[in-house]
């Protein structure tokens, strides 16, 4: 993302400031210790305008996150909403990587936070597919890092917690240093976790497969909504614990995730996935996610946000 695609404004605290404006001080609790929880949320241009996808799915989990934290975000779930939809329309784009981030702003150096409400900001950037853009259609190249995800009784994975992706860090830099694009993490078990900021799914003889929410995963919206669309194909999808071989015998694997959005992964340490190319699954459920985001056919389950209304 270079520094001439920052748009111009920033919801922060209610109010839309200049970008330059947002900043905070260097004694920030949040910077110190990663207390802070976030938000991706993607907005597409669609027929009718630019729309957010599952935007109230996104809100509730940004304000759960801050509720396992015991943290108080000072705004209702309706104002940060409006907050979102506000500044893409300020900023006047047509589609946009949105991140609501609620941290504990500059209130000292004790761990044991102070009772005092969350610092609310929202940004709108653009930003193409976290990925890239070609691998929509070729598929990565993933590796299993030595780097487990978080057990359950370390920290909740539940939370789209700042702090959490120091774990992120480690696993996505270790696969990127060896050359892949992305790294995959296992859970306590020794079974399949999710990608540094992607969820997973196998597909073998047809049935569709994900780890289940005890593997150490962030509840996706993106899985969420990839397992309502290959409901509706009539594929099964099984939420349960799945071994690292199961990866390289599948005959396709992909990841999701709100920046990541649907991408194919052709190779598992270095072992190629199925024919090395994008499976007709993977593909099928890929083009109805995208049709959906995008506005194309109808919105069924009403998970379109228009920015205009
Ligand atoms: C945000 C995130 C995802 C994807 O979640 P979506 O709701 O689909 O965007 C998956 N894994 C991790 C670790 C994440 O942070």
């Amino acid at each position: 993302m270079s520094k001439s695609n920052y748009p111009e404004l920033i919801w922060y605290n209610g109010k839309v400031i200049p970008w330059q404006e947002a900043t905070v001080h260097i004694v920030c609790h949040a910077i110190h210790y990663g207390s802070s929880v976030f938000e991706g949320v993607r907005c597409y241009d669609t027929p009718k305008g630019p729309a957010i996808f599952r935007l109230k799915e996104h809100t509730r989990r940004l304000f759960d996150s801050a509720k396992i934290y015991r943290f108080e975000i000072p705004f209702t779930e309706e104002e940060i909403n409006q907050g979102c939809k506000d500044i893409v329309k300020e900023n006047g784009l047509k589609s946009a990587y949105l991140r609501p981030f609620a941290f504990m702003g500059a209130h000292g150096l004790g761990l044991n936070p102070p009772k005092v409400p969350l610092e609310t900001s929202i940004m709108a950037l653009n930003w193409g597919s976290y990925l890239g853009d070609e691998s929509l259609e070729n598929g990565v190249d993933a590796a299993i890092t030595s780097w487990n995800r978080l057990a359950p009784n370390t920290m909740p994975t539940g939370a789209k917690a700042g702090g959490n992706y120091l774990s992120s860090i480690l696993i996505t830099t270790e696969a990127k240093r060896h050359g892949y694009v992305e790294g995959i993490g296992l859970d306590q078990n020794g079974c399949i976790s999710e990608g540094a900021g992607e969820n997973i799914f196998v597909v073998r003889d047809g049935v569709i497969s994900t780890p289940p929410l005890t593997s150490g995963i962030l509840p996706g919206i993106t899985r969420n909504t990839l397992i309502t669309l290959a409901n509706e194909f009539g594929y099964t999808v099984r939420e349960q614990a799945i071994p690292r071989e199961a990866l390289y015998l599948a005959d396709e694997v992909f990841m999701c995730g709100t920046a990541a959005e649907v991408v194919p992964v052709r190779s598992v340490d270095q072992i190629t996935v199925g024919n090395g190319k994008r499976g007709p699954i993977t593909e099928k459920i890929q083009k109805a996610y995208f049709d959906l985001v995008k506005g194309v056919g109808d919105d069924k389950w009403g998970w379109l946000d228009y920015v205009n209304e």
